[in-house]
Formats: C-alpha cells, structure tokens, sequence
C-alpha cells in the first residue's frame, strides 16, 4: 500500500515555519509582509477562494490588502489598481483572482503587475526564467510549487528520475513540467492529443496528474512504488451527500493506492497546499524587498 502524503499536515508544518519568520521580521525591521488581493465581481467561487487567502493571511501575520472590485469595472481602472499596489511599499505580493469578467484581458492585466510581487508566478517573464537553464524566477507558481514541495518532504527522489505530468495549462501542467526539468527528471507532458497515455503513464516514477479528468488514471497505468501526486479536484454527482457532490482526483485513489509507493488524496493533498505556497512566496517577496533596502 501507497504512503498517504497528508498535504493538510505537510501546510500546516509549513504555515508555523512561515509564521516564525513573519515574527522574526517583525521583531527586527518593525516590517510584516503584505499580499494584496484583487478580485473583481461577485463569482462565488473566486469569493470563496479569495477568502481563505486572506483568513491564512490573518492566522499568520500576514498584511492583507482587500481590492473588491465591481464586476462592471474597467480593464484601464484594474490596471489603475495594480499599478497603485506596485508602487505601494508595504505591499510584497500581488494576486489577481482568475477569471476575470470577459471584458477584461487577464493578459494584460498581469503583465503590469511588477515581477517583484508575482506571487501568483505567472508574469511571463518569471515563466520565462522558469524555462531557461541557469536562471531563475523570483517566484515560482504556488500549485506546482505545491507538487515539488510535497515530493521534497515525503523523501522522494527527483534527480534522473522519469516524471510524467498529465496536463499542460499555463498555471498548473506546464509549470509543473519545468520545475521537475530544473529539478534534473527527465520529463515527459501529456495531454489531451496524446494518444495512449496509459503506457506513458506506465513508466513515470514520479506522476503529476493535472488534467482536471475525474478519476482517468487507472492503478494498472501506475508503476509499482511510483509517486503520484494528483492536482486533479474534480467534483462528481453523489447523492449521498448533502451537497449532492463529492470532489475526487484525477486518479483512481482506491486502484492507485493499492500500486504506488505514495500518493495523494483528493481532498487534502495538493489543496490545502497551494494557498501556503502563495504565503511562503509573500514572505520570500518581503524578505528579498527588506535585504534590498536595508
Ligand atoms: P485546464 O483545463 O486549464 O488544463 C487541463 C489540461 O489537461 C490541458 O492541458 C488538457 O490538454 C489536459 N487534458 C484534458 N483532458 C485530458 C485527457 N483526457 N488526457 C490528457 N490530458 C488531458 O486545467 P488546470 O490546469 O487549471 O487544472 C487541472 C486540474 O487541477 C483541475 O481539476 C483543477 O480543478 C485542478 N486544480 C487544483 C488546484 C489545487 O490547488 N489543488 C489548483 C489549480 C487547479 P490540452 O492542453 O490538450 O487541452
């Protein structure tokens, strides 16, 4: 049987580590980190991922800056937004909450935000430096970061090891894909021309599934003492429960767990991780700002 890698465990260790520091900083240079959030309308989704940003931010001494946009807002007065939240000192890092309404170019809108508080990692020049040999972002982005992470402190090897990432989105497959490069694995990235992924899947040691597909990796595609790491959150009809749903991975837990040398589960693996990465990176942003001005 698989070893469960408990994501809510690993970010709660994490979260008290990032907490020591923020005190640290404060004790030393009178300065705390600052994450700002900008959303913009009313999705409930975004609402709800955006508060528990800021209730972690609170638990852990973390300056929350709240920008409540209406969803009518102007692309040019967003822009107005970031460019404030630039120039603002005590602001470290910058997220804007995605998607945005039609009307407005998320392109756009995160190219201005300066790549010294791209928390979030997906400015185009931190992806860039992501890919290059011999550079490095300033920040990496938070759920693949989440994914490495959470290999590191389970003990499992990258170097030279063959990963396979199912999926190739800009914020999670992609990323994800480079960071196991830099990491020295030799990385293959399916997707959804790829034809036959099973036997590809077959011979991953280590699995990044990200394809957002309930349940498609089977256990007989998994290698026997593979790592998989499932990013899948996926949320199919039960009507067992109150809600009439339940959210499930991208991989057969129960098949894979049975093959696998560790996975994790869906819910509270890669979830509960995320968000701590956007902290860990606001900390990191404050730390290089205070060692530049101090
Ligand atoms: P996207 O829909 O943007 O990307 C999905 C990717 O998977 C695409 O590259 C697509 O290929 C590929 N894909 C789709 N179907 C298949 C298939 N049958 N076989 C192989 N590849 C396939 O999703 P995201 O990257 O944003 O998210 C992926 C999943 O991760 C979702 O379930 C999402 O909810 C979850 N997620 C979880 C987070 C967390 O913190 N736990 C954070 C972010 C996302 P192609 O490019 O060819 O279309």
């Amino acid at each position: 049987m698989a070893t469960v890698i408990d994501g809510k465990a690993v970010a709660q260790t994490i979260r008290s580590e990032i907490a020591d520091e923020v005190r640290l900083l404060s004790q030393k240079y009178g300065k705390v980190p600052g994450l700002a959030v900008v959303i913009v309308g009313n999705r409930k989704d975004s609402q709800s991922y955006v508060g528990m940003k800021r209730k972690a931010c609170a638990e852990l001494g973390i300056k929350s800056f709240d920008i409540d946009l209406p969803e009518q807002v102007s692309q040019a007065e967003v822009i107005n937004q970031v460019h404030d939240l630039n120039a603002n000192p005590d602001v470290h890092g910058i997220l804007v909450q995605l998607p945005l309404p039609k009307h407005i170019n998320e392109e756009k809108v995160l190219t201005e935000i300066s790549i010294e508080k791209d928390v979030d990692g997906f400015h185009p020049l931190n992806i860039g430096k992501l890919a290059m040999k011999g550079r490095d972002p300033l920040f990496l982005p938070c759920t693949p970061k989440a994914c490495i992470e959470l290999l590191q402190r389970s003990g499992v090897s990258i170097k030279g090891k063959k990963a396979v990432v199912v999926g190739r989105s800009n914020i999670v497959g992609l990323p994800a894909s480079l960071l196991l490069l830099k990491a020295d694995a030799t990385v293959t990235i399916v997707h959804s021309h790829t034809s036959q992924p099973e036997s590809i899947i077959r011979e991953a040691d280590i699995v990044i599934a990200a394809a957002g597909q309930p349940m498609m990796i089977k256990g007989n595609w998994i290698k026997p003492g593979a790592a998989v790491i499932d990013v899948g959150t996926n949320a199919v009809d039960d009507p067992t429960k109150k809600s009439g749903y339940r959210l499930v991975g991208d991989v057969d837990f129960q098949e894979a767990s049975k093959v696998a040398g560790w996975i994790t589960p869906v819910p509270g693996g890669v979830g509960p991780m995320t968000v701590t990465m956007l902290l860990k990176n606001t900390l990191d942003g404050a730390k290089r700002d205070i060692e530049q001005n101090n």
